[in-house]
C-alpha cells in the first residue's frame, strides 16, 4: 500500500475509534454499572499500537480519571513497561470491561458479555500484533475457554480476535503481582520477552471475513450521542492518550 493510502487508513481507523468512544460513553447495557460509575474506561494510549494489554476491569482511581491502569497495579505496569524501553503512550491498554464493578466485585459474565463487542472493535481497529492479557478474566475471555493464568502465563499462541490474528501472550495480572514476589518475578521474566514477540511482526491473517457488524447496527437499543463530559470527566482526548 503506498504510504498516503496507509496514512488515510490509519486516520479512518482513528476516527472510528473516536465514534466507538462516543458510544462507549453512552453505554447502559449494563445497568448497575451505568448507574454507579464515574466515567467509562475506554482505554488509552496510541491508536496505531503494535502492543495492547487487556485487563479485567476499572478500579476506583481509574473510575476517577477515566484511564485505565493509573492505580498501584498501574504503577508497576509502567515500570514493567519501561523495563523493555517502552512508555504508554507507545502501547494501548483495556480492559474486559470498561466500568468499574462496584465494591471491586468480579465481573459478572453477563457484563463481559456485553462489553465484549467494544473490545472486538477495539482489536479491530488498533489492530496490534500482539495481545498481552492480564490475569483470568481478559485470558479466559479471549482464549475462550476457562484454562487459568498460571497455566498459561508466558506461552504465546497465534489466536483468531474478531477479524484479526494477534500473537496472545497471557500474563499474571500486575496486582497480583504487587504483595508476592515469586509472581512478580514471573510476571518480570514473561514481560522481558515481549520486544521477541513484537520482532515477530504481525501473524498471516485470516481471509476477510464479514466485518464485525457496527455496534449501531446491533439488535438492542443504542446508545444515544455522547453527552458533553460532565464537570471533572476527563475529555476524550486526554482519556484516550495520543489522540
Ligand atoms: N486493574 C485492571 O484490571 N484494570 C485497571 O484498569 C486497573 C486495575
Amino acid at each position: 500500500m503506498a504510504a498516503t493510502d496507509l496514512a488515510a487508513t490509519a486516520t479512518a481507523r482513528r476516527d472510528a475509534l473516536k465514534q466507538v468512544l462516543a458510544q462507549a460513553r453512552a453505554c447502559a447495557r449494563c445497568p448497575e454499572l451505568a448507574a454507579t460509575r464515574n466515567t467509562v474506561v475506554f482505554g488509552s494510549g496510541n491508536a496505531d499500537a503494535e502492543l495492547m494489554f487487556v485487563g479485567e476491569a476499572p478500579g476506583a482511581t481509574e473510575d476517577e480519571r477515566g484511564v485505565p491502569f493509573v492505580g498501584r497495579a498501574g504503577k508497576l505496569l509502567d515500570q514493567l513497561l519501561d523495563e523493555i524501553d517502552l512508555t504508554r503512550e507507545a502501547v494501548f491498554v483495556a480492559n474486559v470491561l470498561q466500568c468499574r464493578p462496584p465494591g471491586n466485585r468480579d465481573p459478572l459474565p453477563i457484563e463481559i458479555d456485553n462489553c465484549h463487542e467494544y473490545l472486538l472493535r477495539k482489536v479491530e481497529l488498533i489492530e496490534p500484533t500482539v495481545i498481552c492479557t492480564l490475569g483470568n478474566f481478559s485470558t479466559k475471555l479471549l482464549r475462550g475457554d476457562s484454562t487459568g493464568i498460571s497455566r498459561l502465563h508466558g506461552q504465546d499462541e497465534v489466536r483468531i480476535i474478531g477479524p484479526r490474528a494477534v500473537r496472545l501472550y497471557p500474563l499474571y495480572h500486575p496486582a497480583a503481582a504487587l504483595y508476592t514476589p515469586s509472581t512478580l518475578e514471573m510476571l518480570r521474566a514473561d514481560f522481558h520477552r515481549i520486544p521477541d514477540l513484537l520482532a515477530l511482526g504481525a501473524p498471516p491473517q485470516p481471509a476477510p471475513v464479514q466485518p464485525i457488524p457496527e455496534l449501531d447496527e446491533q439488535p438492542e437499543p443504542m446508545p444515544e450521542p455522547e453527552e458533553p463530559p460532565a464537570a471533572g470527566e476527563p475529555e476524550p482526548a486526554a482519556q484516550l492518550g495520543l489522540f
